[in-house]
């Protein structure tokens, strides 16, 4: 490097040129956004020996770069992973983890209350790769035994289920697909670190829509994978084949959220605790779901995992269905109506016509997803600020 000389060349010469320093040893105090798609080397061997993996370095933003490195290291620490890998969002890190752990002619166990997203994915895109993939009510362990097959290799859960808050007993499920050589990938975003490491409970993956609370202010659509090395080297591969990487900068904002998570959280939960007894006292309120309360079926087990009760409350009105759902979220006056979590702000959404569209409507009743039902991710602001716009919005109905 250093090689580089354009005094006196042309204007178009000197116009692309122009500012490019070689590198100095500068140390900034936060990892910069190394916003490139190549690096360069000293000379033609030098880029042999990276690309060959022979030395240390960089090749391609694809195949990895300083910023988006120091964002896996991070959230590889903070789950308790060898490493990590992100990718361009948390559907890109659900499908590479199919990918790489999937052959046609396998199957995957997942749980019957997931992300619609992920639902959708399983039930109407993965036979297109020959996967096969069947649900079961993870909370029913017999169920869960009977619905292992031969050729299963992923069991796939949420520990607070999207959008009804069940709590997954994972050391419990791990043990069982442990026995059958199955790995239990875990979607972990509602239970990010200070909530919940799965890889300690027996999880072979833990992923996250980074989109959520590990980058926390709604302004970068990512995803990432945590997992010992072996399996991570899979991982990777899919990643830069498939491509479905994630981009420096949102690599940056995301570290930049990552660093308040665990003031944020605190937050959020002592929030998400207040409201939820709030909702529960209501005299409208038909059912709360919040995994603090002791009304809720696995408060103990939430007690015993989980190292807070989750920023997710859920909640209906009596009597309450489409029409209610929709004046309550319209009244809102500091609660955002919108579609996704994990923000520094409190949103609301309805899983019914949005995240959990992808199932029918036969199949959300029978879990719970009614159409009354109002998902609310906690913020940071004041609790009482927050209880004070739901009880102007339910005087509407
Ligand atoms: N997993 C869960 C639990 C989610 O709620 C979502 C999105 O809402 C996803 C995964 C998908 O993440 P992304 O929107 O970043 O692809």
């Amino acid at each position: 490097m250093g090689r580089r000389d354009v005094n006196g060349k042309g204007f178009s010469t000197r116009c692309v040129h122009a500012g490019r320093t070689d590198e100095q040893p500068i140390n900034p105090h936060i990892v910069p956004i190394y916003q490139t798609v190549n690096f360069e080397y000293d000379d033609f061997d030098h880029k042999v020996r990276v690309s060959e993996e022979e030395e240390p370095g960089y090749l391609y933003t694809r195949y990895g770069n300083p910023t988006i490195d120091a964002l896996n290291a991070a959230v590889a620490a903070l789950e308790g992973g060898e490493a990590a890998f992100s990718y361009a969002s948390g559907m890109a890190a659900i499908s590479a983890a199919v990918l790489a752990l999937v052959q046609p002619g396998e199957h995957i166990l997942a749980s019957s209350i997931i992300y619609g997203g992920t639902y959708g994915l399983f039930t109407n895109h993965l036979n297109a790769f020959g996967i096969d993939v069947s649900f079961a009510d993870v909370w029913d362990f017999d169920s869960v035994e009977s619905a292992f097959k031969e050729n299963t290799r992923i069991l796939y859960i949420e520990p607070l289920m999207n959008p009804t808050l069940q709590v997954a007993d994972l050391p419990r499920l791990a043990g069982m697909a442990e026995k059958r050589d199955v790995s239990v990938v875990v979607d972990n975003t509602f239970t990010p670190p200070y909530l919940f490491c799965p890889l300690a409970h027996g999880a072979a993956l833990s992923l996250h829509s980074t989109t959520k609370f590990i980058g926390g202010h709604g302004d970068a659509v990512g995803g990432i994978v945590v997992g010992a090395r072996e399996i991570m080297e899979r991982m990777v591969k899919v990643g830069r084949v498939y491509g479905g990487v994630m981009s420096p900068f949102n690599a940056w904002l995301t570290l930049r959220g990552l660093r308040t998570l665990s003031i944020r959280l605190k937050q959020a939960c002592a929030n998400a605790s207040a409201v939820a007894q709030y909702l529960e006292d209501h005299p409208k309120v038909n059912r709360v779901c919040y995994p603090g309360l002791d009304s809720h079926p696995q408060h103990g087990l939430a007690g015993h995992l989980l190292g807070d009760y989750g920023a997710m409350v859920a909640f209906d009105v009596k009597g309450g269905g489409l029409d209610t759902a929709r004046t309550i979220s319209d009244a809102f006056r500091v609660i955002t109506s919108t579609v996704s979590l994990g923000e520094v702000d409190t949103v609301a959404a309805h899983p019914a016509s949005s995240s959990h569209r992808t199932m029918s409507t036969e199949y959300r009743q029978k879990y719970g997803i009614t159409d009354g039902l109002i998902r609310l991710s906690i913020g940071i602001e004041d609790a009482e600020d927050l209880i004070a716009d739901l009880d102007q919005a339910l005087a509407n109905v």
